[in-house]
């Protein structure tokens, strides 16, 4: 009798990924869910312990693998993209995940370049570098798939940093332009903008301590009732993102916010009627 597991279809087998920032949160979810569907997959990060005991949770080193790798050292993403080459011959599938919220930063008078900086380093210029040496190995290869983590901040104002918010904003640009370019050579480029979900980043954007029923609200804020959203739900979009399922989508800004970003009931809650 086939087990559970044997019985999923595995929709990455014989793909090599490299994830950056699949230590935590949606990377580490995404890293579980790779490996589930047969991919052989580079954890990239700079959180060592957590990587390397992930790994060691999740297979052995013919299939998984962990490298120290910060997304804003060139010298690093190149380290780590021809390392997932060495060790497994290709790299298929680059998911630029790494993120940061960065400070909080309460008006744009008040804000701290230095911090604006680094949050533009690690979310947008360490996305560009995945994608500049993923692309130097999938050109030849003719074929391959980038992923990059956005958010809903891509495309609304939620009072998060301006320096958060535009970097998503940049990062769906750099999808766009990516995904032109490099669509020449077969290589698919898209990104995801998930809804909040409870990781150590929304733990210190959001700064709140105590996270009990925090999930609950934030599902009851959210269009969708009766759902929470989880990191699992975002592996989910990328793994669709990442199969031969999704072998014409090109450019795209994936939301995965149950709606979210469509909502504005202003003109039905009380503008219609102070207008009438
Ligand atoms: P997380 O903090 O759990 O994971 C982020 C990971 O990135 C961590 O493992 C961290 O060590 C790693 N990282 C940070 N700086 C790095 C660097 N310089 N080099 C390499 N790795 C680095 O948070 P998460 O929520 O899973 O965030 C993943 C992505 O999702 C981020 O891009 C974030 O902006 C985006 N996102 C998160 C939410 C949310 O509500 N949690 C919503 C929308 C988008």
């Amino acid at each position: 009798m086939m087990s559970a597991e044997s019985s999923v279809a595995k929709r990455l087998e014989g793909k090599v990924a490299l994830i950056t920032g699949g230590a935590s949160g949606i990377g580490e979810s995404t890293t579980r869910v790779f490996i589930k569907h047969g991919a052989k997959v580079l954890v990239a990060d700079i959180q060592d312990e957590l990587g390397q005991s992930l790994c060691k949770q999740l297979g052995t080193p013919e299939t998984i693998n962990y490298i120290h790798c910060d997304v804003t050292s060139e010298s690093d993403v190149r380290n780590a993209v021809d390392l997932a080459v060495s060790k497994y011959g290709t790299l298929d599938i680059m998911f630029n995940n790494a993120g940061i919220s960065g400070d909080p930063e309460p008006s744009a008078i008040a804000s701290d370049i230095d911090n604006f900086k680094r949050v533009f380093d690690v979310n947008v210029l360490g996305g560009f570098l995945g994608a500049k040496h993923a692309a130097r190995v999938m050109i030849p290869a003719k074929k391959g798939c980038i992923i990059f983590t956005a958010s809903i901040a891509s495309k609304i104002c939620m009072g998060l940093s301006h320096a958060y918010t535009t970097s998503k904003h940049a990062v769906v640009g750099l999808t766009q332009s990516l995904s032109v370019e490099l669509g020449e050579y077969g290589i698919r480029v898209n990104c995801i903008s998930p809804y909040a979900i409870v990781t150590p980043l929304f733990r210190k954007t959001s700064g709140i301590s105590n996270m009990e029923k925090v999930e609950e609200l934030l599902s009851a804020a959210g269009v969708l009732k009766g759902a929470i959203l989880e990191p699992s739900d975002v592996a989910q979009a990328a793994l669709f993102l990442a199969s031969d399922d999704a072998k014409y989508l090109n450019g795209v800004n994936l939301p995965v916010d149950g709606g979210y970003c469509l909502n504005n009931q202003t003109w039905k809650t009380g503008l219609k009627d102070r207008l009438l």
